[in-house]
């Protein structure tokens, strides 16, 4: 150990809380070398020490789903509290080159992506060519290959058997090239095969790779909606033996929480590997053009055109009429879905039920930033979204989760409707999604953890004002969160995010992990 540099940087007096020791104590946290190497009352010599009084010190946030990946998406994500940020539920194809891409540009977030499912569908069975993200900014989001082709005539359905093994083996190949587990958007592409399904199951089995879900199904109905699309996995899961993870219970389960909460309980008893997450709004966001939005399904499904805003003009969609308008001229533009009517005490209750589900992790389902057709504000807000800008300008928008999910997980769930403590709130942002990570991407039992030996991905935050910035109208970033520290480097300072600062490193699932250690 060098002589007065026994570390870096060094957290005195803050509250540190350590969810799966139980740790909760005025405390002092040393790191050195992107490591945690001291939590006590001893204060080790550092460069830099400091003062963190009257302030929650915990693991950084870790985010399974965020399809935010992009510098403006990072960034509003570091200042909600989060230090490792994944986009698993949609993934990426091809993986190798959006984990290069992400590397030459600098995140300021650890990233991962799964592989991309939808995106081997639509390269079979549409021939979409493969996505470049680093040559295209077009292609530099992980799901811009999905927004992009929705409107390819066959990806949604029924594949044949030739045609599921080469969906398979492109799979596969990603899995191999280092993917954290296969995003499967089942909801988008309804059509598929049970033995598709299977495939994907089995390869999950083999690999020990999670299946992340969007469940085939939200429908409101008995036969064939939410519950059966969830019985459908624990099934698949049963059978195969393999993991796999239930995208926002929330939203796909919507009317039918209560009833999908008693089938996932019984599962995990009987010890099926299934595993979820939600995240704390009453409405979600999707592409317009999604299979389960269109007209007549709506209605089959209980649920109107009216609960959906179309964010490029901000409307809310009058009728089928226009919604068939603007699915056939803008399939790929992002909408907001009402899912549950947060006014009534009943509908809130439902959305709780997810929330609180044992053990579900909180996560986010950011989507990136976009414009909101603001001509005042176009040329600045284009510029923000494809590039390197901070403060973000006039004019964007993202559904608020994308800037304040886990801000509201401690403003709404734990200070107001105090559904949470504010230990198990830290331990379903942190340490779940770890876990549920554990064998996927082994580097994850590194994280979600305030210990001696653990990556120093911490967020200090005042627990009693943190508060999301904006809402469905206006992009704001969350306020509350004063140091953010990703592998011991600090992102957030004194409350302000430092824009320079890209400590961001690849996390990788298990077979490229065993190839670079
Ligand atoms: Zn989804």
């Amino acid at each position: 150990m060098e002589a007065g540099r026994d570390c870096d940087v060094v957290l005195t007096g803050g509250r540190v809380i350590d969810p799966e020791t139980g740790f909760d104590e005025f405390a002092d946290v040393g790191i050195r070398d992107g490591r945690i190497v001291s939590v006590g009352n001893d204060t080790p010599n550092s460069r830099e020490i400091v003062d963190v009084s009257g302030l929650v010190v915990a693991p950084g946030f870790i985010d399974l789903h965020s399809h935010a990946q992009n510098l403006p998406g990072h960034r509003l994500q570091a200042l909600d509290g989060v230090t490792t940020t994944l986009e698993l539920e949609a993934g990426a194809l091809p993986v190798a080159d959006y984990y290069e891409a992400a590397t030459a540009e600098g995140r300021p977030l650890n990233f991962g992506y799964s592989a991309g499912w939808v995106h081997a569908r639509m390269s079979v069975l549409d021939d979409v060519a493969d996505a470049d993200p680093l040559h295209d900014p077009t292609d530099r989001l992980g799901m811009s290959t999905f927004e992009k082709f929705q409107d390819g005539p066959r990806w949604r359905d029924a594949a044949d058997a030739p045609e599921v093994d080469r969906i398979l083996t492109l799979v596969r190949e990603q899995i191999e090239a280092g993917a954290i587990g296969v995003g499967v958007l089942a909801g988008y592409a309804p059509g598929f095969a049970q033995s598709e399904l299977d495939g994907l199951a089995q390869l999950a089995a083999e690999s020990r790779q999670s299946l992340f879900v969007h469940s085939r199904s939200i429908a409101n109905v008995d036969h064939g909606g939410a519950l059966d699309a969830v019985r459908e996995l624990i099934d698949v899961a049963e059978r195969f033996d393999a993991p796999i993870h239930l995208c926002h219970m929330n939203s796909t389960s919507g009317q039918r929480i209560g009833s999908v909460v008693d089938e996932m309980r019984e599962a995990q008893a009987r010890g099926v590997t299934i595993t979820t997450e939600a995240y704390p709004y009453g409405a979600g966001s999707t592409v317009i053009g999604a299979s389960f939005l269109d007209p007549q399904r709506l209605a089959a499904n209980n649920m109107s055109p009216q609960s959906i805003i179309y964010l490029a003009t901000g409307e809310r969609v009058a009728s089928a009429e226009r919604l068939d308008e603007i699915r056939a001229v803008d399939p790929g533009g992002i909408c907001i879905l009402e899912s549950f009517d947060l006014t009534d005490d009943h509908q809130k209750e439902l959305l709780f039920e997810a929330l609180t589900y044992p053990d579900a992790a909180m996560a986010s389902d950011a989507i990136a930033v976009t414009f909101n057709g603001d001509e005042e504000h176009r040329r600045a807000a284009e510029e923000a979204i494809a590039g390197d800008v901070w403060p973000l300008p006039k004019g964007l928008i993202a559904h608020p989760r994308s800037s304040g999910c886990f801000a509201t997980v401690f403003s709404w769930l734990v200070r107001e409707a105090q559904v949470l403590t504010l230990t198990e709130a830290i331990r379903r942002c942190t340490l779940i999604p770890a876990n549920i990570l554990a064998e996927a991407a082994p580097a994850m039992s590194r994280k979600g953890r305030l210990q001696v030996g653990a990556d120093a991905d911490v967020c200090v935050f005042d627990p009693e004002t943190i508060e999301p910035g904006g809402d469905y109208q206006q992009l704001q970033p969350t306020t509350g969160v004063e140091y953010l520290y990703v592998s011991g480097t600090s992102v957030v300072f004194e409350g302000q995010l430092l824009p320079d600062s890209l400590p961001g490193r690849p996390v990788y699932g298990a077979k490229r992990s065993r190839d670079i250690e």
